[in-house]
């Protein structure tokens, strides 16, 4: 079926501002690039739809931050620093991040609350000098010729505007602004199956004794005996119900969100995500009421917050000068142009299940390097990709996705676009061991001593 359009007046769009650096997205990938980028003295704007920062991390209640640690020949070690490390401290200071927990007894991750982090992302942002644009929702962009990007059109509560940059960072988490530039991309595994999305929720008034009796490893047993008493089926196995900073307050990743098709939301089509939104709440509503009658400790427990969306994992992936794939995740891979490494393992999450794989463990260091040439958009010179929308296959984004290599992408395009504004202005042209140095001295750890 032909689809119905509508020609719309020429307009003349509004100036918001020129800036050095352009970041689209406010996830963790996002904060890393603009704080990076303005510490290094870029004028720098971040530009995101909602009215805080975090992306998944806070937009979807996520709530933890995986992708900090790695499984370094069996011993779980911290291997993701720089502006990770001011930015936990941030939260720490705040009182909103609880102690790192083990992770199938191989790794290690840590909660946090989303009030928090919103805090601190502000702040780490403001004292950088970076210009902050919320309630903004990038919908374009004005090319200078084929290859470079001109300006970012956005919708504003304001009305439409457009933000002149030297160099755009797409940190959108679906490649927004790349895919307008006309960079390639791909979705979904060789079948285009995307990863499937949770709507994440939080469970408060949770009796303390949860916690320190480990309530959490009874839920797939208790789900089991559900679903055989009752034949109502839990679209996913393997919950994540975890203690959050205070046991009282509960995460639960328990739902997984699919068409009436079986097939997997896609997390980039609006019907869709409307459909998901409301079959997300459902789920929450079918998965707390079995906990609250199953486990004594949450007998008082109540829904304190579903967040504004649904959880999406895998959209869009830009294709770069590099793929990084599963091979190389579990491989531990090296590159010459090492921006930083990811010791989270693969975390696909297919129908009905998360499948696990890991690097080998205790023989391997465990974490692969995450090379430069994956934030460059094949062909564009001001561009720069950072985040789950990067260079990656299904495979090796269902692992480097997570916050922490969000945060070694991010803090790496900010670095590069501040030496490429005070350089040739190509992120092509960026000297790479300059680069590497910059980043080891903010502390990033490049993965080269092993
Ligand atoms: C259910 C679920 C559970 C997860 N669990 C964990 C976990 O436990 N630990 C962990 O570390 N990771 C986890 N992840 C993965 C992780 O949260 C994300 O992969 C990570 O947040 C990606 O960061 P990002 O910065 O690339 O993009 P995102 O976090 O997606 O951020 C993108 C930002 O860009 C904004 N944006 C997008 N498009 C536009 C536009 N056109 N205009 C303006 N703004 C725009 C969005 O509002 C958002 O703020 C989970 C993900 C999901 C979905």
């Amino acid at each position: 079926m032909p689809v119905l359009t509508v020609a719309e007046p020429v307009r003349h769009t509004e100036v918001f501002g020129s800036f050095d650096v352009v970041v689209l997205g406010g996830g963790p990938a996002g904060i890393a690039a603009a704080t990076s980028a303005a510490r290094l003295g870029a004028s720098t704007l971040i530009v995101e739809r909602y009215g805080f920062l975090g992306g998944m991390g806070t937009a979807a209640g996520v709530t933890n931050f995986c992708g900090l640690f790695a499984n370094r020949f069996g011993k779980i070690e911290r291997v993701v620093h720089g502006i990770a490390d001011d930015f936990l401290r941030r939260i720490q200071e705040i009182g909103g991040l609880k102690a790192p927990h083990k992770v199938f007894g191989k790794i290690c991750a840590q909660a946090y609350d989303t009030g928090a982090y919103k805090i601190a992302a502000d702040a780490i942002l403001l004292e950088a000098g970076a210009h902050l644009l919320f309630h903004a929702l990038g919908v374009g962009v004005v090319m200078e010729g084929p290859n470079k990007i001109s300006a970012l059109l956005l919708e504003t509560k304001s009305g439409r505007r457009a933000v002149y940059g030297k160099i755009f960072i797409d940190t959108s988490g679906d490649g927004d602004l790349s895919a307008w530039a006309g960079a390639k991309y791909e979705v979904g595994d060789a079948a285009g199956a995307v990863m499937y999305p949770s709507t994440m929720f939080r469970i408060n008034d949770v009796a303390r004794d949860a916690a320190s009796n480990r309530a959490w490893t009874t839920f797939p047993a208790l789900m089991e005996a559900a679903e055989q008493k009752t034949g109502q089926k839990f679209p996913r196995k393997t919950p994540i119900i975890r203690p959050q900073n205070n046991d009282i307050e509960w995460r639960a990743n328990m739902t997984q969100i699919a068409n009436p098709d079986g097939s997997a939301i896609n997390g980039i089509d609006a019907v869709q995500l409307s459909y998901g939104e409301v079959e997300g709440r459902r789920q929450i509503l079918h998965a707390f009421t079995l906990i609250k009658q199953a486990v004594p400790a949450f007998a008082n427990s109540y829904i304190v917050d579903i967040p504004p969306q649904m959880g999406i994992r895998e959209t869009r992936r830009i294709i770069g000068d590099y793929i990084l794939t599963e091979d190389d995740v579990l491989t531990c891979a090296s590159f010459d142009d090492t921006i930083g490494v990811n010791g989270w393992p693969v975390e696909d999450h297919v129908a009905d299940d998360i499948i696990f794989k890991w690097p080998d463990i205790p023989g391997s260091r465990g974490f692969n390097h995450l090379p430069y040439r994956m934030l460059l958009p094949l062909g564009f010179d001001n561009l720069m990709v950072a985040g789950r929308c990067a260079s990656m296959t299904h495979g090796g984004q269902s692992a480097a996705r997570v916050s922490g290599g969000c945060f070694v992408m991010g803090e790496a395009a900010g670095t590069a676009a501040a030496m490429a504004i005070s350089g040739s202005g190509n992120v092509r042209n960026v000297d790479i061991i300059e680069l590497q140095a910059k980043l080891t001295a903010q502390g990033v750890f490049l993965g080269r001593d092993q």
